[in-house]
């Protein structure tokens, strides 16, 4: 059954118009963009304009950006193309980057219960590192709770240990007008998450220290791509479209003030309705304005998103979800969330089409369909 109301855009946002249309206009071209003839020209025309663009947004020279074909790839090739012997990162790094982190033996920086950066833990890892060539691996957003890091002040300790600082920006690029990413050496960001096409991501090389970009090395070989970085045919029409939802970034900020209403909106009627039952994750952080993340007790993730499902309602559960199974969420654990709180996870995401209409929708919804506390707990549900 088809979705109704969707609200996960934190999972993927909606592909704007603008963004169709350059996907589609270069679908129906044919030519690839390595060919030295007129067709393959034209596509190489259309990836540098777009490489251009992403430059001029985060200051820095087309030579440094680096499109792959996710997110998912650029944090791989930042984390295992960089030359640097240590890595560390947080608890609460998204997959591409934690199962990377895994396979080089990372040092692990906590978070605190409300989601920031333990400075104590970061401190101790970088002193750990003094002497030696390392990179840390920080979100400037977390994907499930919308919590964001200061990255300028995390990355002046890194930098003063000798360290380099890796940002996942996927979830801030488009959301967060400020220029979130400052101090960072290297940022990963993702076309499908700002309503472009999927297929496109990059990775973009900020730092003035030749050493990171000249030792930078290809995870994936083959031909000369990306200035050797990242071989493969480019996907220009995603990347066009990814160019495309770059440019709509301010008019995407505009409306950020109007979706934080309507979350706040929702956040206060769902204590009304679940009081003590109710954990807000993340809630007295700097957010990004799109997105809930909360626990129900007595509601498992996987409930809540299949009944929701059964009603037209698209959510998240917020964490891992392979074959159909909904792994308790690591994010909520490192804050110091039960096992439990873990795994009634909802991960509830905004965007500018939404009214106060949708929510009451959803919170009528929810309130109807939540299954009372177990124990006879007398909740007037
Ligand atoms: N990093 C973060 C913080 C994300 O939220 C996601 C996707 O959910 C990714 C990386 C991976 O992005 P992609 O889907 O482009 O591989």
């Amino acid at each position: 059954m088809t979705p109704s109301l969707y609200f996960d855009h934190h999972a993927t946002a909606p592909l704007l118009p603008a963004a169709r249309e350059a996907l589609e206009k270069q679908l129906e071209r044919v030519g690839n963009g390595s060919s030295v003839h007129e067709f393959g020209r034209v596509k190489r025309r259309v990836l540098d304009e777009a490489r251009q663009s992403f430059a001029d947004f985060f200051a820095t020279s087309p030579r440094r950006v680096i499109f792959t074909s996710s997110a998912t790839e650029a944090n791989n090739l930042a984390l295992q193309g960089v030359c640097a012997s240590h890595l560390i990162v947080s608890a609460v790094e998204h997959d591409s980057v934690w199962k990377v982190a895994q396979t080089r033996d990372a040092a692990v920086v906590n978070v605190t219960a409300d989601g920031l950066v333990c400075e104590t833990s970061l401190r101790r890892s970088v002193a750990a590192c003094q002497g030696k060539r390392f990179l840390v691996s920080l979100m400037a957003a977390n994907n499930e709770t919308g919590v964001m890091w200061d990255i300028s002040s995390l990355a002046s300790s890194i930098h003063d240990g000798g360290g380099w600082l890796h940002c996942d920006g996927v979830q801030s690029l488009g959301r967060v007008a400020s220029r979130w990413y400052e101090g960072a050496d290297m940022v990963t960001v993702s076309s499908h998450k700002i309503g472009g096409a999927m297929g496109a991501g990059a990775l973009i090389v900020l730092s003035d220290d030749a050493a990171l970009l000249e030792g930078l090395r290809p995870v994936i070989h083959g031909g000369g791509q990306e200035y050797g970085l990242r071989a493969g045919t480019e996907n220009v029409a995603a990347i066009a479209s990814f160019a495309v939802a770059l440019h709509h970034c301010p008019e995407a900020w505009r409306q950020q003030a109007a979706v934080a209403r309507l979350r706040d909106y929702f956040e206060k009627q769902l204590r009304d309705i679940f009081a003590t039952r109710l954990t807000v994750w993340g809630s007295q952080s700097p957010r990004l304005s799109g997105v809930s993340c909360f626990s129900i007790e007595g509601w498992r993730s996987i409930e809540m998103v299949m009944a929701l499902d059964l009603e037209g309602i698209a959510v998240s559960s917020g964490s891992a979800c392979s074959s159909g199974q909904i792994q308790p969420s690591r994010v909520i654990t490192a804050m110091g969330g039960t096992k439990q709180q873990a795994s009634e996870l909802l991960r509830v995401s905004f965007g500018a089409e939404h009214t106060k209409k949708h929510v009451d929708y959803l919170l009528k919804t929810m309130k109807r369909i939540a299954p009372p506390l177990a124990l006879n707990h007398s909740l007037a549900l």
